[in-house]
């Protein structure tokens, strides 16, 4: 999934945010609410073909088992989990998409085995403990939307001890990439800035007001949104000039929600090609369909949102543009240091702070330079 929600949520003075479940249902929950929404994640090939392999290709982990579906959206990972055999499907869902979920289930005759709960999988009571938790959590840059809470509290209420998480694993990932995404970024912002400086002259002219005084915080606030927030962004892969590392890697079935609070990393970034401009840093994630230690996988199934010349997935890629960009050459490193927290106004969104040092393949190193992002 991955939806573009905005907006503010109510945070508690711990750390741990106290969210106002009013104002996330109007902020996040709502888009969901909507077909046009599912159907971009049900057209989603790459998405569908990995899920439903590992489903079907695992069929005996679903074969008379019971299983709960975080968040079943139109209902299909439900349907089919039944369709592979499950005794039962508990389908929750928390926005009205539920009663469309039921009908589908209904109309593809597996009603007697998948059932729809309307509400948040933090408030539902099951019958009985799963086998099997299913649940496509993912946001953009794999935590956007804070989503995979859900999962843990699902999984540490409902989830048998030998029971088994899918997908199983997480990973997320950076490079180092070339885009002209920044200049075009900066001429949108130009282009924004002049625009005010003609309101301002216009409102003094017609209207006896001077605006002027406002110009200031007009500008920081286009900064945030042209020049710090991530650009969301299909990769061509030959737009890769480096190697890509690993941030982070969670393992689903033990993972905690402290564990995915805060992302931290340090990290080498070898250059591959002669003579580029480093112009940023792309982020992205994967996901692994194992199974456990105790029931590994018939057959282990990889959902990749890497750049792919394919076309890619509907999650595409973050772009966290870097300034200035560096001159590189094949040889030389780039050290960074990334932090993702979650926003304080919105715990589904994430402030983020890079730094990177440039080790030139002679040995010269270059200041760090440190850098803020939004992923909003
Ligand atoms: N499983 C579907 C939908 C995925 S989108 C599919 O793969 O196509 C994620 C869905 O989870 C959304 O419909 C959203 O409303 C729902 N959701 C998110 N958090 C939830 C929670 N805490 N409780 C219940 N549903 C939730």
């Amino acid at each position: 999934m991955a939806s573009l929600p905005n907006g503010a949520a109510a945070t508690g003075s711990s750390g741990a945010p106290a969210v106002d479940k009013e104002v996330d249902f109007a902020n996040y929950f709502c888009t969901y609410a909507y077909l046009y929404h599912q159907k971009e994640m049900l057209c989603d090939r790459v998405r569908m073909d990995a899920y439903h392999s590992a489903v079907f290709r695992n069929a005996p982990h679903f074969r008379g088992k019971v299983v709960l579906d975080v968040g079943t959206g139109s209902g299909i990972l439900a349907i089919w989990s039944a369709q592979a055999g499950a005794r039962k499907v508990y389908a929750v869902e928390a926005t009205d998409m539920a009663e469309h979920a039921r009908e589908l289930a209904r109309a593809n005759g597996v009603a007697d085995i998948v059932e729809v709960i309307q509400g948040t999988v933090e408030d539902v009571v099951l019958p009985e403990k799963v086998d099997v938790i299913i649940s496509e959590w993912m946001g953009y840059f794999l935590l956007r939307e804070s989503m995979f809470d859900s999962v843990i509290c699902a999984r540490d209420r409902w989830l048998k001890p030998d029971g088994v998480m899918y997908p199983s694993h997480a990973r997320m990932w950076l490079a180092p990439i070339r885009t002209g995404l920044g200049d075009k970024k900066m001429e949108d912002f130009d282009i924004a800035m002049d625009d005010w400086n003609l309101f301002v002259e216009d409102t003094q002219a017609y209207y006896g007001v001077n605006m002027n005084a406002l110009t200031k915080a007009y500008r920081s606030e286009n900064e945030k949104y042209y020049l710090k927030s991530s650009i969301w962004n299909n990769l061509h892969p030959n737009q890769v000039i480096g190697q890509a590392a690993v941030i982070k890697e969670i393992d689903c079935l033990t993972a905690t929600v402290d564990d995915i609070r805060e992302v931290r990393a340090q990290v080498m970034l070898p250059i591959s090609l002669d003579e580029a401009r480093l112009a940023a840093l792309a982020g992205w994630f994967d996901v692994h369909f194992r199974g456990s230690k105790q029931n590994p996988a018939v057959e282990e199934v990889e959902l990749n949102t890497a750049p792919n010349e394919r076309g890619g997935t509907h999650w595409g890629q973050q772009v966290f543009l870097l300034k200035p960009p560096l001159k590189v050459t094949r040889g030389d490193s780039v050290k960074v240091s990334f932090s993702m927290v979650r926003s304080k106004e919105n715990h589904r969104l994430m402030d983020m702070e890079f730094t990177y040092e440039l080790h030139e393949f002679s040995g010269k190193q270059h200041p760090a330079i440190t850098t803020k992002m939004y992923l909003e």
